[in-house]
């Protein structure tokens, strides 16, 4: 079974699955989502970002799912990962791109690292993976606080489609996922974790993103 279920709305399927499998983005092992929450696949977006090829893949993909209008839309993703996936999205559609910085933990902040937010602005969000979409929420403060309107939202991968959606709702944004990370089968601690009975040693996954 593959990690990443790709979104069936996705125009070009098995393109988008080529792109990811040539990357070796897919690692298998034993990754600590969180302390408390062990998995035993974690996705490298970096590994993508790294392919020129396969990220103009992934973005067209992606970015073919909004149905928003685009000219003159302002794309904002993170300095991390996610910043590959805003640029080939942005470099898509002629667009200018902002990034914000990311804290300890490389999640987005609502500080501007480089590019401009102006008010009136329309402004897509572009990350690499969310679990709910919260971790969005920084962002979306630093879009009101300019006084521009966040439109969007565009995630390589999403934890639960539905949690995401739902989040998506509850801000009134147009959300889009290309995939859904299968981490169904999370094991929260040792006594259920398979790595932690064989002693790997555990690797958080933001040392991936
Ligand atoms: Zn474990």
């Amino acid at each position: 079974m593959s990690a990443l279920a790709i979104n069936p709305a996705v125009a070009d399927p098995a393109a988008v699955a080529a792109a990811i499998a040539r990357t070796g983005a897919i690692l298998h092992g034993h990754f600590a989502l969180r302390r408390e929450l062990h998995i035993d696949t974690a996705v490298r977006f970096r590994a993508i970002g790294r392919d020129p090829d396969a990220l103009a893949v992934i973005a067209a993909q992606l970015a073919g799912l909004a149905t928003w209008r685009w000219p003159g839309a302002r794309v904002l993703s993170p300095e991390s990962a996610g910043f590959f996936l805003g640029a080939a999205v942005a470099r898509l559609h002629g667009l200018a791109h902002a990034v914000v910085e990311t804290d300890v933990r490389r999640l987005p902040t609502a500080t501007l690292a480089t590019g401009e937010l102006a008010a009136g602005d329309r402004v897509v969000l572009v990350n690499d993976v969310g679990s709910t979409g919260a971790g969005l929420e920084p962002m979306l403060d630093l879009i009101a606080q300019r006084g521009a309107q966040a439109i969007g939202v565009l995630l390589f991968a999403v934890v639960g489609a539905d949690t995401f959606a739902a989040w998506c709702n509850r801000r009134n944004l147009m959300g889009h996922h290309l995939t859904v990370a299968r981490w169904g089968e999370l094991t929260p601690g040792a006594a259920t974790c398979a790595g932690c009975a064989e002693g790997l040693p555990l690797v958080p996954v933001t040392e991936f993103s």
